[in-house]
This record gives C-alpha cells, structure tokens and sequence, in this order.
C-alpha cells in the first residue's frame, strides 16, 4: 500500500495523530464549540460569547490566554465543524485558496451536525440585521417554544401598540382566532414565577432535577440584576430548550364567544393562564398574578 499523505494541520478544535494521517476527537474542545454554537443560536454575538467564555475561563484551543471575535466567528462559519472539507486550489497566489471540486463530508470528525450549523448561520445573519435598534428590546427566550391554547398554532412575538408582546400567528395574520396577546414581560415573569417555585425541583430526580436547580438559579440571578442579564437570559433560553415540552398560552382566559378578525386585539385579559409541561412530568396550569 503506498504511504498515506500526512496531514499538514487540523481545526483547531481537533487533534492530530502521532503518525500525522488521521484526526483525533477532543471531547473537551468539542464541548466548548457546540457551546458556542448554541449560545450563537440563542442570539449571542461572536463578542458577547468571546467574553462569555473569557468571563467562565475557558480555555482557548491555542497559546493566547483570551478568547478572541474572529475565532469564534471563525469557528461559527466553518463548516469543518460538521465534517465536512472544501478542497481548494492555491494555484495562481490564491492565499486563502479558491474551491476546487465538491465539498467532502464526513472529512473531519463532527463536533455538530449540519442542522445546527444552519441555524447557527440563521441566528447569524438575525444578529446582525438587529444590530444598532434600541436596546430595551428582550429577546424572545420561548422562541420555537410556545403554542397557543385555543388553535394549536405557534406564538410569536409581535408588537401592539409599541410594546413587545406574545401572539398567536392567526392573529398576528389577521386570521382570527381570540384577538387577544400577552405582554412579553408578564409573560416571562410568569414562567419565571412558575420555575423558581421550591416545590417544583422536587418532583424530579437525578438529572432534570439538576437541571431545574440550574435553571431557578440563573432564573433568579436575572431577577435581582439590575439591567437585563443578556448572557444568563441566553442560558436560560438553552436550558428551556432542554427542559419543556409544552407550553401552551391562553392569552384569553376562558373564551365565551369568537371574536372578528378585525376587532382590535386586547393586551392581558384578566384569568390569562398558561398551561406548561416540563419532560414527561404532569402538566401544570398556571394563572398569572393579576
Ligand atoms: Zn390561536
């Protein structure tokens, strides 16, 4: 057999064999790039996450002791991270090199699948796009999350009279439905109220109970900050991802009678309840605090 090329280097969140003709898995390293995909999927730019990892001291996968933009950014666009390898050409003083043929997959070893790349790309291009608007805006944490109680159909996050606030998308489409929403911020206060609750951890063990520990504990951190806790807000989207798996809104309480596609739609009616399940558990109704 002839001799195997060797390898001249590898992404950085890899390793290379001794004999140089094979990559080598680090499960720490490919910890911390799905960790900055997931925190890029949760709305975070490649600076906030820089001084996210930075701030938890995280190890780079080089000589420098910080963590920097265009790494992370790199990393992010880099399709290596699922596997896959672009062959490029060098001819004609190309320094980065042009492509040259299709690309390979299953190249490298896959730190994420491709599905999270994509959405990571997505989140991306959302960040930028939102850069330089006002900065009272809350991102959604319940993004892809909430459904709404009366139709089943998603709720989204849409703005009545200038205030952020959770509707279903028949009516944010003017298609009916119950006319009403529910204001971001009761909405989230809500929930919050609902998972800091002392007795809730207990009906879970092991592993969900670490889980809702963690999660009451970040809960509670952006509660008592002063200013809106970006990174720990961006934590506790991920560990809700993790946690629910329904989360229903009855933004009309208990509706008497349909309402015109056209009516104006009314903000926290009174009796608005939410109906939540966490894993396989029981679902829990919850009222919010009128
Ligand atoms: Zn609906």
């Amino acid at each position: 057999m002839p001799e195997k090329k060797k390898i001249s280097a590898a992404p950085s969140w890899l390793g290379l064999s001794e004999d140089r003709q094979s990559f080598l898995f680090i499960p720490e390293r490919a910890h911390v790039v799905r960790r900055i995909f997931e925190l890029a999927i949760g709305g975070m730019g490649s600076y906030a996450i820089a001084n996210y990892l930075d701030e938890r001291k995280v190890p780079t996968f080089t000589q420098t002791t910080k963590w920097d933009h265009t790494t992370i950014d790199y990393m992010l666009r880099n399709r290596a991270t699922y596997g896959e390898y672009q062959p490029k050409s060098f001819a004609s003083g190309h320094k980065k090199g042009i492509p040259n043929g299709p690309p390979v997959s299953g190249y490298y070893p896959a730190v994420i699948d491709q599905e999270t790349f994509e959405r990571a790309q997505v989140a991306r291009q959302q960040n930028l796009a939102n850069r330089g608007r006002k900065g009272n805006d809350l991102a959604n944490i319940f993004a892809g999350l909430t459904t709404c109680g009366y139709c089943g159909n998603e709720i989204v996050l849409h703005r009545v009279s200038n205030v952020q606030v959770l509707a279903c998308t028949q009516v944010v489409d003017g298609n009916g439905c119950t006319r009403t929403a529910w204001t971001y911020r009761d909405f989230e206060a809500t929930v919050f109220a609902f998972l800091i609750h002392p007795a809730l951890s207990q009906r879970f063990r092991g592993e969900q109970r670490s889980t809702l520990l963690e999660l009451a504990e970040r809960v509670a951190k952006c509660l008592t900050a002063q200013k809106p806790y970006f990174a720990t807000r961006v934590e506790i989207a991920i560990l809700l991802k993790q946690t629910v798996t329904h989360l229903a809104l009855y933004s009309a309480a208990v509706i008497e009678s349909p309402r015109l596609p056209s009516a104006q739609i009314s903000k926290d009616v009174r009796g608005r309840f939410l109906e939540i399940r966490l894993w396989d558990g029981p679902v829990d109704k919850y009222l919010s605090v009128l």
